[in-house]
């Protein structure tokens, strides 16, 4: 039998062969003509799926987490004001590294499995003049996605700059950055960008670089710093060699190979498949009797689904049973809930079959731990929503 376990956890995921023939590939010096016209078309074709065309993009090897301290550390000064919109772990960690860089930061604070509600964001804006708002698209610890282009309009109408994780939401969720008027999109190879872990991702607009150039005090790192890396990014744009640090070449090599297969699928397809493959995901799930951690669909990711356990599951148990039935998914995140939910991740390169099997080994598993349920019911229920 053909050995072919899914990798259904919300990144790293599934790559695309021709992705991994990139890395596999001889590595070039990465000065060499054809990594430099590669490297340049990379950074062009971010813009187009950043839907960003006057946006800078930076490619920098490293992971999200990387690409969530770079945006701090160049806009940020010490004493500076930052909202932080918390919907999950991930919101969290953002309020911890500004406070690292000496932010003046107020968290809000999502209830769990909820949104912070557009009144309350506006009333904190109001009541305090903020450099900067950060939000987490899609938050990977609950499965909760905000409403990116209010929260991008509520930033302009009250001039603070916007930054937006994006690492498990760009795409696959939809999300116009110029449009939407959202200053820093940020995200990391491994989710639906598709291409496996190491490079961290952003796009960033004309506003927040001129933020940047006002800065009084330098900025307090050498490897995250814009003065280093700008000069390289408009070099290899521009198809002029240069150098600050040796790239990653491969993944670079990569990274153009999947981008070029989103555009080819094109932005809105490639939005509503995700959107699809989740709506379906999320009906099989009910299908089978398990609530999820978000409580409202209307802001449940088309990235990923967090389903509890049934009563009576337990992780260590059930999530090494659906691996066996060739789908490996990842337990919990969220310290509060840690040990009572499980999430599934459906982006990038994920089809219609993956989830079909997915649901399949979920089924098997949740039989095979004494769950009773009926083989078939979320296969079914999401055959529906994707042939509808
Ligand atoms: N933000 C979000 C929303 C994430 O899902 C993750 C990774 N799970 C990160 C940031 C951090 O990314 P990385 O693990 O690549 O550092």
């Amino acid at each position: 039998m053909k050995d072919r376990t899914l990798l259904m956890i919300p990144g790293p995921i599934e790559f695309e062969p021709e992705v991994l023939a990139a890395l596999g590939a001889p590595t070039t010096s990465h000065v060499d003509p054809d990594f430099i016209e590669v490297f340049g078309q990379a950074l062009e074709r971010m813009r187009e799926v950043w839907l960003c065309p006057s946006g800078q993009p930076f490619v920098v090897a490293g992971s999200g987490m990387l690409a969530m301290e770079m945006a701090v550390a160049n806009l940020i000064e010490p004493g500076d004001k930052v909202l932080v919109l918390s919907t999950g772990v991930f919101g969290d960690r953002y309020g911890e590294l500004l406070s690292l860089y000496n932010a003046e930061v107020t968290v809000l604070r999502a209830p769990l499995g909820d949104t912070i509600a557009l009144e309350e964001v506006e009333a904190a804006l109001k009541a305090n003049s903020y450099k900067l708002i950060t939000f987490t698209h899609v938050d990977t610890s609950t499965g909760v996605r905000v409403d990116v282009k209010s929260l991008g309009d509520l930033g302009r109408k009250y001039g603070v700059l916007t930054v937006l994780d994006g690492v498990c939401s760009v795409a696959g969720e939809e999300l116009h950055q110029e449009e939407w008027g959202i200053d820093v999109v940020l995200t990391a190879s491994q989710k639906a960008i598709g291409v496996p872990p190491g490079l961290a991702l952003m796009v960033v607009s004309p506003r927040a670089l001129a933020a940047w150039r006002e800065r009084k005090a330098p900025v307090a790192s050498y490897y995250m710093d814009w003065n280093n890396w700008l000069p390289i990014m408009e070099a290899y744009e521009a198809r002029r060699p240069s150098y600050f640090g040796t790239p990653p070449v491969n993944s670079i090599f990569a990274l153009n190979v999947s981008l070029g297969q989103i555009l080819a699928e094109g932005m809105s397809e490639r939005f509503a498949r995700h959107r699809k493959l989740g709506t379906a995901c999320k009906a099989a799930i009910r299908a089978l009797g398990m609530s999820q951690v978000s409580t409202n669909s209307a802001h449940a990711a088309a990235t990923l689904t967090a389903p509890y356990y049934p009563e009576g599951i337990v992780g260590s148990e059930f999530l090494p049973r659906v691996k066996a039935a060739s789908a490996i998914l990842a337990g919990g995140l969220h310290p509060e809930i840690k040990a009572r939910y499980f999430r599934i991740g459906h982006m990038g390169a994920t089809n219609p079959g993956d989830l079909l099997a997915t649901i399949g080994a979920i089924e098997t598993g949740l039989r095979s731990c004494g769950y009773d349920c009926e083989l078939g019911a979320g296969v079914a229920a999401a055959q529906q929503t994707l042939n509808s």
